[in-house]
């Protein structure tokens, strides 16, 4: 990244209008500017026709002969399966609410990242392919033919959207433009046009389960690790069950939380937590993965990768799934597990989750028979079942940052800042147009978080690092805390970058950290390993 922030912020210009019309304007591939294509033989693996060699910087992107074809066809049948998407591609009327919503326009300022003209991108092949009006007035109707140009365009902008949805809410029709995205993808897998940070996830978590290729020993012994790091750290000893059947909770979480800093603090905070608790519960290294790299790619991956949840709930016999901190994989499961596969629930021992500790029954989860482990922990500190030392985390002065997809995917707000409250004592709202329903994008999502387009992604962690620096400045905030496994990974460039002094944590590190459990030793450093002043 050779731009400093304030070089960086001197080149944007909302003001300055294009030399050209939108539809003339040329794509821009230098470098930085794409992430890498898919390698061949994994897309091959996974089924997807059309795999080949290219690269977004050369004139040729070999694309198969028939390539206009097979876009059309793949529009067609698109548009007769989802109703969602006929009707927004129909009904935008271009008023310009969701214009300066995107976290790319606003950091780049980039017209073709506006939501509007991005979704326009695909709309205007719509309308010459599928509408009468597009194919008698073309252009003076807003449709053009699809030429390689237009193609490789919606390469370039539909891998500059993550999916995050901010638009949408401030949309009068409620158009999802993450979902014309999603579908803009799929289209592009259909000529054999991925990108490597998306596929090589899908296909390990296709071969292992999980989304890093973690075999089942390693994950194991990774697990292992980190309970030897626990004990010497706590002098409690947990020996976590794995693949074991007959327990009444399957506990699935990101493997983010399994292999990378800092993810692993927040994966050793669950591990205290269900010790503390007495909870009857599993690991598996089979559904190894709560995330769902499928939801980048196409409906059937994520549908296919979704399933080893419930497939696994069923073959151990557990009642309900307990999922740990993430983003993506809580939109899937909120916003279309039970329709692609609520089938798989049949014959299985599932049941309307009910916390044994306190007897509280999720029925918001009657559904998926999943919840989210910020709700269960919520619960269990309200009916004061948790022996809490906060000022174990006094040193921390923490912010929240709602993940797009726990915040907007699924309306989860007060229960991760309640969890929050009761484990530290110092802790700082951003602005309110930056949280909650509103908060703004970490620009590593739905698979951005790749090295080689990193100034595109501190371009769009623009909005969300300027609030992080906002509390920084205000309140000597040094803790920026979420509940999603992307964000433990992009975050902390993009604060570093953005607002340099503020490190990244899950939420039940934070637990961990607070949490007492009996015969535990005098707790001497933190989960991290560093010194720590017992209280
Ligand atoms: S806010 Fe909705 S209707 Fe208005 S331009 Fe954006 S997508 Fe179209
Ligand atoms: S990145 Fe988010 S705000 Fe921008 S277009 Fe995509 S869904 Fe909308």
């Amino acid at each position: 990244m050779k731009l400093k922030p304030q070089e960086l912020l001197d080149t944007i210009d909302y003001s300055k209008l294009p030399s050209t019309g939108w539809m003339e304007t040329p794509n821009d591939f230098s470098p930085g500017r794409w992430p890498y294509p898919a390698k061949v033989e994994l897309h091959k693996a996974l089924g997807f026709k059309n795999a080949h060699e290219w690269r977004a910087d050369e004139e040729d992107w070999h694309l198969p002969e028939n390539w206009q074809d097979i876009i059309h066809q793949g529009f067609k049948a698109r548009l007769d399966k989802y109703r969602s998407f006929k009707v927004f591609m129909d009904i935008c009327v271009r008023c310009g609410a969701c214009a300066d919503k995107c976290h790319f326009y606003v950091g780049g300022g980039d017209p073709k990242n506006m939501p509007v003209l991005r979704a326009e991108l695909l709309r205007s092949v719509y309308r010459k392919d599928f509408t009468m009006a597009g194919k008698i007035l073309g252009k003076l109707n807003g449709a053009r033919v699809l030429e390689k140009d237009v193609l490789k365009e919606w390469f370039l902008y539909f891998y500059q959207c993550t999916e995050c949805r901010r638009c949408s809410l401030f949309c009068p029709y409620g158009i999802d433009t993450a979902e014309i995205t999603m579908m803009a993808r799929e289209l592009l897998h259909e000529v054999g046009l991925g990108i490597n940070w998306i596929i090589e996830p899908v296909s390990n978590c296709n071969r292992t389960g999980n989304h890093l290729g973690i075999q089942p020993h390693a994950f194991k012994e990774i697990v292992e690790f980190m309970c030897d790091d626990i004990e010497e750290y706590t002098g409690v000893r947990i020996n976590p069950p794995f693949n074991e059947p007959g327990h009444e909770v399957l506990f699935i979480t990101p493997s983010g939380d399994v292999f990378a800093d800092p993810g692993i603090y927040t994966f050793m905070g669950y591990l205290l937590l269900f010790e503390a608790i007495g909870l009857d519960y599993t690991l598996s290294t089979y559904a190894s993965e709560g995330g769902n790299f499928g939801f980048f790619t196409g409906a059937d991956t994520m549908q296919k990768l979704n399933g080893k949840m419930y497939a696994e709930a069923k073959r151990l016999g557990s009642k309900w799934i307990l999922g740990g901190e993430c983003g993506h994989m809580w939109r899937v499961v909120n916003q279309y597990m039970d329709t692609m596969n609520g089938y798989m629930q049949e014959g299985s021992n599932l049941t309307t989750p009910r916390n044994p500790i306190t007897g509280t029954v999720f029925h918001n989860a009657a559904q998926t028979k999943m919840v989210h482990i910020t709700e269960f922990t919520a619960d269990l500190i309200k009916h004061g079942k948790l022996n809490l030392s906060p000022e174990r985390n006094d040193h921390l002065r923490v912010t929240y940052h709602d993940s797009c997809n726990t915040a907007r995917g699924m309306g989860l707000f007060e229960e991760p800042r309640y969890v929050i409250k009761n484990v530290c004592n110092n802790y700082f709202e951003m602005p309110p147009q930056t949280t909650r329903e509103q908060t703004f994008c970490c620009a590593g999502g739905s698979g951005l978080n790749t090295e080689e387009i990193m100034e595109i992604r501190m371009r769009g962690g623009l909005p969300r690092g300027n609030a992080v620096k906002y509390v920084r400045d205000k309140h000597d905030v040094n803790m920026l805390a979420c509940i999603c496994a992307i964000d433990r990974a992009t975050l902390p460039p993009l604060a570093n970058f953005w607002a340099p002094g503020v490190s990244v944590t899950g939420v039940h590190e934070m637990v961990g950290n607070a949490l007492n459990l009996p015969g535990q030793k005098k707790r001497e450093v933190n989960l991290r390993g560093e010194p720590l002043e017992e209280v």
